[in-house]
């Protein structure tokens, strides 16, 4: 029976308390279901958090724009209304002034200071030639040179905006200056009168104070740090609120910042939107618009973290309410999953507890006990409710089904018994019993006694090539249409029984191991057999199939010693180079440990082969070859550790054996054979001769034997030296190797006499063999020293005449005969009968 445990050894004191199955769904997995879930959610939450953060902020940003926008429209047209009038009025000035700025001054003044006392919220006016000299004003010295703005050097910072008046039609306006007469800050604006051709006439010039112009908008509802201005496209800021003249940097030089590169990208643009760092180092969101007819446009600005602070107070109080939603989730989720799963850790502790009870009980005994209580109480189980009696069947762990009883066909099985078997049950229903179970030789190991008959115990292989072991009880039911069916109720023992054989492996395992310490396994007396012996206790002690003592023999593997289960492999056989086993072997001299030979190119399909160790066999850096042993079933990811050391320990002890017994062949080979001439030498011939004297008795043929001397040998010896002599016998060796017929053998029976074996030959037969022998030697030359020689035999010839004859007189027989021969001549062959 071939044993199908192969579980690896573990240890056997274990711990009886049942490990937690991983492989079943069971509370822990609801409980990560369940925090992954969470997971997800908080996860979901931040996400659409984030979205709704992101809208609102894009839509704050937006609208803070869309109003700066639309007050700096308002800004622009009202700047321009009040340029305009100006204009309006400046150009009405020029008509009333005529020609008289230059010819009457003081007609001029008069009329410079009316304009002015009608536009009380202008500064002073003025009159300039267009060379740049003052020709009348309401501020004018008295007194002296006039002054000469494109010429005084204290008039410099006007020089510019002069000119640009120069070639401007229609007012301009100019940079905000610090006023040397008036004390204060103004915004120039100038009008140039013109002739009729274009020359420009005069330059009537006017100023708005810069804080009454900036009064305009301090009234304005504005949120705390905006920002309004205008500024000319050229870079020259024109006006800027809340900024005073306290800040005066920002007038002196051309602005840069946001807002001029937002210009300078715009191109023709009427309005548009700026972000970033402004003329006062902040940064700040804002809109622009031109004016209408002025290179000048009017901005407005919030700070940017104005912007962000109001998007904050829109959403802080919406999201503080989320995330208070999410907390108080987060904690009823918890709360929920952690009763969920105590719950479900009780129970299962509860049932592990049931279990363990019930299959720790120690031994087959109570197992069984349980069995037959279960069978016999199943007619009244019957009656109980149906969840009572699952719940029963539940807690005893067993599977049930039903067969036929005359061919063994399964018909039902229920969802434990389909799971005991790691089969789906549509799986199994329809199939043979015999063809799913094998019977595992009535009992487990060990618990023989504690058996009844009633009980049953199979194996079969699970789904991973695992052992399943259940234990089965069963009743007869004679059904109404007259069928006989058998109801069985199924208990997996799997762990236990694999256990026992775990601890059978181990013990079969100290057995050989013993046998190797004492040295009765090194077998110098019985052959083979204690390679064979040992051979089939390794391979059956590591739950393998075959175990294999590979020899070299040239390219191929020859097998010198086979155990194998399923006589795939035969002591003797050899394997051609190629094959996966061989070709492995060739490979590579290490070891190889191949736990799951489907994974290995070539092999499984070779020879149905499930894992493979192979060892090489050495003894003193000498590889004599290896050591296979081959294993139905896959191991898994490997060997065990324990089974490795174990194929070691076996390897080197073959190792060993082998190395002794080919020593101890070297020398008998040497005691039996002559060592000048390689024949056997008269102490091999004696035994043979025994030997075959016993054949002979046991029914083997009879035979003769032929003594062989050389003549006048002694002449060689003293002619051409003792050298030569031994040259000479070894040539006559080789002559009456081949001389020998089918069957015999020749020995050097001493000096120069040999002795030739004839089975099957009487003495007529014999004396005719030989005397052809003898002619071919006389004919052929033996080379001695470069010559060549003639020598001559003379032979007689012994028989062995029945069972009852000895040895020791055939050859007195022969040796009498060759006395003959020499006394009649020599060279010839004599039989006395
Ligand atoms: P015959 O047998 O014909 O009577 O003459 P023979 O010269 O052969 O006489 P015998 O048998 O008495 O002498 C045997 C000689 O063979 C004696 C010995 O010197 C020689 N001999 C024996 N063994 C060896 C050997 O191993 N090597 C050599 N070279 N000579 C050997
Ligand atoms: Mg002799
Ligand atoms: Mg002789």
């Amino acid at each position: 029976m071939d044993d199908p445990a192969t579980l690896p050894l573990t240890p056997v004191a274990h711990n009886r308390e049942p490990k937690p199955d991983p492989g079943r769904p069971g509370a822990l997995t609801l409980a990560q279901l369940g925090w992954r879930l969470l997971a997800g959610g908080v996860v979901l939450f931040a996400l659409l958090i984030g979205l709704w953060l992101w809208t609102s902020w894009i839509s704050v940003r937006h609208a803070n724009a869309q109003r700066s926008l639309l007050t700096a429209s308002l800004l622009a047209v009202n700047a321009e209304t009040i340029f305009q009038r100006v204009q309006d009025d400046l150009m009405h000035l020029g008509d009333t002034l005529g020609e008289t700025a230059r010819d009457h001054p003081e007609q001029a003044v008069a009329l410079l200071k009316t304009f002015q006392a009608r536009h009380a919220w202008l500064g002073g006016a003025s009159v300039w030639a267009p060379d740049g000299e003052l020709l009348a004003g309401t501020l004018m010295r008295s007194q002296g040179a006039q002054p000469n703005v494109l010429r005084d050097t204290l008039y410099a910072s006007y020089r510019e905006d002069f000119q640009l008046a120069l070639r401007t039609r229609g007012i301009s306006v100019g940079r905000p200056q610090e006023g040397r007469l008036l004390g204060q800050w103004f915004i120039p604006l100038r009008y140039v009168v013109r002739a009729a051709d274009g020359r420009p006439l005069y330059v009537l010039q006017t100023s708005i104070l810069l804080n009454r112009q900036q009064e305009l908008w301090r009234g304005l509802p504005l949120k705390a740090g905006t920002a309004v201005g205008l500024l000319r496209t050229d870079g020259w800021l024109i006006s800027r609120y809340p900024d005073t003249i306290a800040n005066p940097q920002i007038y002196r030089a051309r602005a840069r910042g946001a807002l001029m590169d937002a210009l300078a990208a715009s191109g023709n643009a009427s309005s548009g939107f700026y972000f970033g760092k402004t003329v006062d180092g902040q940064q700040r969101d804002g809109a622009w618009a031109r004016l209408g007819s002025l290179p000048v446009v009017a901005f407005l600005s919030l700070p940017h973290s104005e912007v962000v602070a109001e998007w904050w107070r829109q959403v802080r109080g919406p999201l503080l309410g989320l995330c208070t939603v999410l907390v108080v989730l987060l904690v009823a989720w918890i709360t929920l999953i952690r009763g969920f799963v105590t719950r479900m850790v009780g129970l299962r502790k509860q049932m592990n507890h049931r279990r363990a009870e019930e299959l720790s009980s120690s031994g087959v005994a109570e197992i069984d006990a349980l069995l037959r209580q279960l069978v016999r109480s199943r007619e009244q189980i019957r009656h109980l409710a149906r969840n009572r009696e699952r719940a029963l069947l539940e807690a005893a762990q067993a599977g049930t089904y039903t067969r036929t009883a005359h061919d063994g066909v399964l018909v039902a099985v229920d969802a434990s018994f389909a799971r005991m078997l790691g089969r789906p049950a549509r799986r199994l229903i329809g199939r043979e019993w015999d063809e799913l179970f094998n019977t595992a030789g009535g009992v487990p190991i060990g618990e023989a006694k504690a058996l009844d008959s009633g009980r049953r115990l199979v194996w079969t292989r699970g789904p991973n090539g695992e052992t399943i072991w259940l234990s089965l009880a069963e009743h007869a039911e004679i059904t109404r249409e007259g069928h006989k069916i058998l109801h069985g109720l199924a208990i997996d023992v799997s762990e236990r029984e694999n256990l026992l054989r775990a601890v059978e492996r181990q013990s079969q395992r100290l057995h050989t191991l013993w046998q190797m310490a004492a040295g009765s396994g090194t077998g110098d007396h019985d052959g083979g057999d204690s390679i064979e012996r040992m051979l089939a206790q390794g391979r059956d002690a590591l739950g393998l199939q075959a175990a294999i003592i590979c020899l070299r023999l040239g390219d191929d593997c020859f097998m010198a010693y086979a155990q194998d289960i399923h006589g795939r492999f035969e002591q003797g056989q050899t394997l051609a180079p190629n094959h996966p086993l061989c070709a492995c072997e060739n490979h590579e001299n290490g070891a190889l440990w191949i736990a799951d030979a489907s994974r290995h190119p070539g092999l499984a399909e070779a020879a149905g082969i499930g894992c493979v160790i192979r060892l090489p066999l050495t003894l003193s850096h000498q590889t004599m070859g290896c050591l296979l042993l081959l294993g139905d079933v896959p191991q898994g990811d490997d060997f065990d550790p324990v089974d490795r050391q174990y194929a070691e320990l076996l390897a080197a002890w073959f190792a060993r054996v082998l190395h002794d017994r080919s020593q101890r062949d070297t020398l008998l080979s040497q005691a039996y054979t002559d060592g000048l001439t390689g024949l056997l030498n008269r102490r091999a011939a004696q035994l043979r001769m025994d030997e075959a004297l016993q054949q002979m008795r046991r029914g083997g043929p009879s035979f003769s034997v032929a003594l062989c001397d050389l003549d006048h040998f002694k002449q060689v010896n003293d002619e051409y030296g003792h050298a030569a002599g031994d040259s000479v016998l070894r040539q006559m060796a080789s002559t009456l190797r081949q001389g020998v017929p089918r069957n015999g053998w020749v020995a050097r029976w001493g000096g120069e006499e040999f002795l030739i074996m004839m089975p099957g030959f009487d003495t007529a037969t014999a004396a005719a063999a030989m005397d052809v022998l003898r002619q071919r030697v006389s004919q052929r030359a033996f080379l001695v020293s470069e010559r060549s020689l003639h020598i001559t035999l003379s032979i007689g010839i012994g028989t062995l005449q029945g069972p009852q004859d000895e040895i020791v007189r055939v050859l007195t027989e022969a040796d009498d005969s060759l006395y003959e021969a020499k006394g009649q001549g020599r060279n010839r062959v004599i039989a006395m009968r």
